[in-house]
């Protein structure tokens, strides 16, 4: 079972790439990409406590990273609307083949994926793993990107319904409010 914890480790992951660029009480956000240098994902994944202190990324297992974080925001963007299963995951099977998983039932029986390493490449399947296990128990479709164009920050979607669009409502719900407002105005 995923657990909106496990998911925010995803959503952490993938908002890495900082793509938003709305102005905020008079302030432009300059996003950014947090995983340039292999320093940068050895990093977060201690920060994230996936890998201790000895393990090091490579340039391989940046590369391998930011596939991944790609192809799951790729995976995020395929979907029909909001939280209509499409194809999306298929979109990972280039990383996932290079992850070191395997399939494995816990003492309860149910089948998992589990990283068959340590260290960077094992951190990565996990992460990975934490995406697929949220598809089989549904809450995948809960982790979305923000639907402002200038946000796309990427939130764990926990309104009732899930029907949220907004990563949060205060900022990006109410600039899209206004600019409806607006253009039914000027119409
Ligand atoms: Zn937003």
């Amino acid at each position: 079972m995923s657990t909106p914890q496990q998911l925010a480790v995803v959503a952490d992951f993938l908002n890495t790439l900082d793509l938003r660029s709305y102005v905020r009480h008079g302030r432009r956000h300059h996003g950014g990409d947090a995983l340039i240098t292999p320093g940068d994902l050895t990093r977060w994944l201690v920060e994230h406590h996936l890998i201790n202190h000895r393990s090091r990324a490579h340039l391989n297992d940046l590369e391998l990273g930011q596939e991944l974080r790609e192809a799951l925001r790729v995976a995020m963007r395929l979907r029909a609307g909001d939280g209509v299963p499409g194809p999306d995951l298929f979109e990972v099977n280039g990383a996932l083949e290079r992850l070191p998983l395997r399939v494995a039932c816990d003492s309860d029986g149910t089948p998992g994926l589990v990283p068959e390493a340590d260290g960077v490449p094992g951190a990565l399947a996990l992460v990975a793993a934490a995406a697929v296990r949220a598809q089989w128990s549904g809450s995948w479709a809960r982790l979305k990107e923000c639907a402002a164009e200038d946000c796309r920050w990427v939130f764990y979607d926990s309104s009732r319904n899930g029907g949220g669009r907004w990563c949060s409502m205060e900022a990006c719900g109410n600039r899209d409010k206004i600019r409806t407002y607006r253009a039914r105005q000027a119409a």
